[in-house]
């Protein structure tokens, strides 16, 4: 049993703007434990989806996914934020919790037809998985689920993603 992940995520009020319950998890990632068991858990729930390469959001998204690809032994490929990627890139735009976010990816990041895991730390409103799996299906491959650490349930956002088979290990 790994060290408990769980319990260092910690809950910053009012990051980045007043209203917002912040889910932090630096803690996790500094506890060597810590960090070797949320990747361990993300790492099983991927395997179960067989996919051909991980598809992980800047930034902490790029930190759990990146191990993840390499325990699966599968490629990278990040999504980034405008102004990022340096090849062409195809974006979509999408409103977050806390305002309009654009989200890019590289035109030859995937190959059509490939089986692609998304990643990120946080489920929120949904809006950043699903402009991720848009990203993912505008390249031909196919989005056949996503992993999270943490999902704020109340926010409603596994509705918002009804063809995406979401995987959260943690509640909040
Ligand atoms: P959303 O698109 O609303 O699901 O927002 C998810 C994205 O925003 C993820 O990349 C998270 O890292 C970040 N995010 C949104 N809300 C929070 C929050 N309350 N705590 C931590 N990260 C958040």
């Amino acid at each position: 049993m790994g060290a408990d992940w769980r319990a260092l995520v910690r809950n910053v009020p009012d990051f980045p703007v007043p209203g917002i319950q912040f889910k932090d998890i630096a803690p996790v990632l500094a506890d060597a434990g810590a960090l070797a068991a949320v990747t361990g858990e993300l790492t099983d729930a991927a395997r179960a989806m067989s996919p051909d390469v991980v598809v992980a959001i800047e930034a902490r998204g790029f930190i759990l996914g990146s191990p993840l690809a390499l325990a699966l032994g599968v490629g990278f490929v990040p999504v980034r934020k405008p102004g990022k990627l340096p090849f062409t890139t195809r974006s979509v735009a999408y409103a977050l919790e806390y305002g309009e976010a654009v989200l890019h990816m590289h035109t030859d990041a995937l190959t059509p037809g490939a089986r692609a895991v998304i990643v990120d730390d946080v489920l929120a409103t949904g809006g950043t998985l699903a402009a991720t799996a848009q990203l993912v299906r505008e390249a031909g491959a196919i989005p056949v689920g996503a992993l999270v650490a943490l999902e704020l349930g109340a926010l409603g956002g596994r509705e918002r993603l009804p063809d995406l088979p979401l995987t959260s290990l943690q509640g909040v």
